[in-house]
């Protein structure tokens, strides 16, 4: 079966063609970053006009690449949420239209259920079952999956997500928008024993986070060593560093902290801040000691993407799901409430 992917839930625009038997045959992504880097933040009304700009192109771009028409295809998989309302309509517009006019069935799918599903693309992929870490620039969750659908949750954070946290921090240290991966380059030219920041939560029993304090403590150490001044580049290293290494270590607690209650010994990462590298290389040191293995998507794939929607919408299609009609798009949506392959669960 080979199923056409659309993302664009919120500042990327991201279109793949998957075939269950060849496995991925072309992605394709626009990112927008810079169209909303003036205002510090995406600007919803901005991205949804720019996804109805993009969309088009991607999708007869990954076409052609794949060497294929729109009636070669068997289905097409849709982002339905979570996200920005306006972005969500326009990849459910597209999609289900397109279905439609190919006679063929058209799929919702959940945004961090692709997150989640995107380490199968890679060789060797984890089996189920596994816990799973989803970080994110909106979400933090530890989830327990037994399946695809089978999903309990395990932890959230009460506050921010760790992504966010970073955003912000790089905001705090002027390193641009949105700024985790440039916080993380800093990161490396730092010294993290200058500072020890706190790590959240991890003396109380239980796997939610909280990261706005670190926040704030962020904020203060900037203040303390800019004075009057501006921000010397040790100093911003130096802060980058330690905020890093309070993340990647209150995330690694909490992971190690859930494989233990579950009794499970493999951990899928997923989402933008899986593509940290001192989070991945922790992991991996930290889970060997207690033969586990961690396992994550290429650094393209942590990130908002086509592929992992054209993956997950790929498996729902082949074990009969679809939609109606109609277009809907669920800007809030619990990901437990989402059905497995059997069709059982789904609110
Ligand atoms: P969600 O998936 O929750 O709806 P989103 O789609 O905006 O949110 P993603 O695209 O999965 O989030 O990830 C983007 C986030 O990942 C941003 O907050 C970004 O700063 C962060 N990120 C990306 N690369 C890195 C990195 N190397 N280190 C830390 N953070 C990173
Ligand atoms: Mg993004
Ligand atoms: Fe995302």
């Amino acid at each position: 079966m080979r199923v056409l992917g659309l993302e664009s839930s919120c500042d990327e625009t991201g279109v793949a063609i998957y075939d269950s038997e060849r496995g991925l045959l072309a992605d394709a992504l626009y990112s927008q970053v810079a169209l909303h880097a003036d205002y510090g933040g995406v600007v919803p009304e901005l991205a949804s006009r720019d996804h109805v700009r993009k969309l088009l192109p991607l999708i007869r771009e990954v076409l052609a690449k794949a060497q294929l028409q729109g009636s070669d295809l068997d289905g097409v998989a849709y982002t339905a949420g979570p996200g920005l309302a306006g972005a969500l309509m326009v990849g459910a517009c597209a999609g289900r239209a397109m279905a439609y006019g190919w006679g063929v069935p058209a799929l919702a799918v959940h945004h961090m259920e692709g997150h989640l599903l995107a380490p199968m693309l890679e060789g060797n992929p984890p089996e189920f079952p596994f816990i799973a870490l989803l970080v994110s620039g909106g979400h933090t969750q530890l989830v327990r999956v037994d399946g695809i659908g089978q999903y309990r949750m395990l932890g959230e954070s009460l506050d921010d997500a760790a992504g966010e946290a970073f955003d912000k921090a790089a905001k705090m240290l002027n390193l641009g928008y949105p700024g985790g991966p440039q916080l993380a380059l800093a990161a490396e030219s730092g010294d993290v024993s200058r500072f020890t920041f706190p790590r959240p939560m991890v003396n109380r029993p239980g796997l939610d986070f909280s990261f706005s304090g670190l926040k704030t403590y962020t904020m203060n150490t900037v203040a303390e060593c800019r004075g009057d001044g501006v921000l010397a580049e040790t100093d911003r290293n130096d802060i980058a560093a330690a905020f890093q290494e309070a993340v990647v270590d209150t995330l690694t607690i909490k992971c190690l902290r859930a494989l233990k209650q579950e009794q499970l010994k493999s951990l899928v990462i997923a989402g933008g801040v899986s593509a940290n590298r001192a989070l991945r290389t922790r992991l991996e040191q930290r889970l060997a000691t207690i033969s586990a293995r961690v396992f994550y998507a290429r650094q393209a794939f942590c990130t908002d993407n086509g592929a992992m929607i054209a993956y997950a919408g790929c498996q729902r299609l082949l074990a009969g799901q679809s939609e109606g009609l109609a277009v809907q798009v669920r800007p809030r949506w619990p990901m437990d409430e989402l059905a497995d392959l059997q069709g059982n669960g789904g609110a």
